[in-house]
């Protein structure tokens, strides 16, 4: 406690434009009002738009990709590649989202593999996990993400380097906000998780943030759980709303 900076990440998802993002960036992003000590700020365009992104954004903002091939650079029609990413100056890779492993059919082993590959490119990541709803309500919950954690268990070899974000499937994108409860008492498992297979040590200093239907009216109560280290926000990320949410986790 007390050493976990926050993280907020923006996630645009496919969404965007170029007179939207222009007014994103320069109307909400570059008026956001934090401390880079206390937060990091990251916010994911498409891949078409990293590049507008990353000129226009303010210096404490950092821009991230949402995705990353499972392969290097080479005869992969479509993809971008985690050296790619790198070298033109992106940091940061969200992987595993609910919507690639729903939409795209990404296993926990594909999970698994983008995450070594990212971390030994030198990004840093970005950890998506969650369950459905159907395995919450047969509380499958903690063997849903026990699962998916063991896939990533060998790719990490530097923990400081991810970042966690816990987003519950049937809270995404559906208006339907984990409680401060829920959201404490599974950040709390996923801290155990790690105690257990990485280090107590490790377990305390790894960031955990929370990702589904955050906006400005939830974000109060939920950054107040001890266990919360910040969000990933996702429709709140295209609105006003975003600076309120980053505000109140510095
Ligand atoms: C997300 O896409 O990671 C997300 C949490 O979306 P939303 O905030 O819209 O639920």
């Amino acid at each position: 406690e007390g050493a976990r900076r926050y993280f907020v990440g923006g996630n645009w998802k496919c969404n965007g434009a170029l007179e939207f993002n222009k007014f994103l960036i320069e109307d909400v992003i570059n008026k956001l009002e934090f401390d880079p000590a206390k937060v990091d700020v990251i916010v994911a365009p498409t891949t078409l738009h990293i590049a507008m992104a990353k000129v226009m954004v303010a210096d404490n903002v950092k821009v991230a990709s949402q995705n990353v091939s499972l392969y290097g650079t080479g005869a992969y029609t479509g993809e971008i590649a985690a050296e790619q990413l790198t070298d033109f100056g992106i940091e940061w890779v969200i992987i595993g989202h609910s919507e690639r492993r729903a939409l795209y059919g990404e296993a926990n082993e594909t999970v698994g593999t983008k995450v070594s590959n990212a971390l030994e490119a030198g990004l840093n990541v970005i950890l998506c996990i969650g369950e459905t709803l159907e395995q919450r309500e047969s509380n499958s919950t903690n063997d849903v993400l026990k699962e998916q954690l063991d896939a990533c268990k060998e790719s990490v070899k530097d923990w400081s380097k991810v970042v966690i974000a816990y987003e519950p499937v049937w809270a995404i994108g559906t208006g339907k906000v984990a409680t401060p409860e829920q959201a404490q008492e599974t950040h709390a498992y996923i801290r155990q998780w790690m105690a257990e297979n990485v280090s107590e040590e490790v377990g305390a200093a790894t960031r955990i943030i929370y990702g589904g239907s955050v906006n400005d009216k939830n974000c109060g109560d939920l950054i107040n759980q001890s266990e919360i280290d910040g969000f990933l926000v996702g429709g709140a990320s295209l609105k006003l709303a975003f600076q309120k949410i980053v505000s109140t986790a510095s």
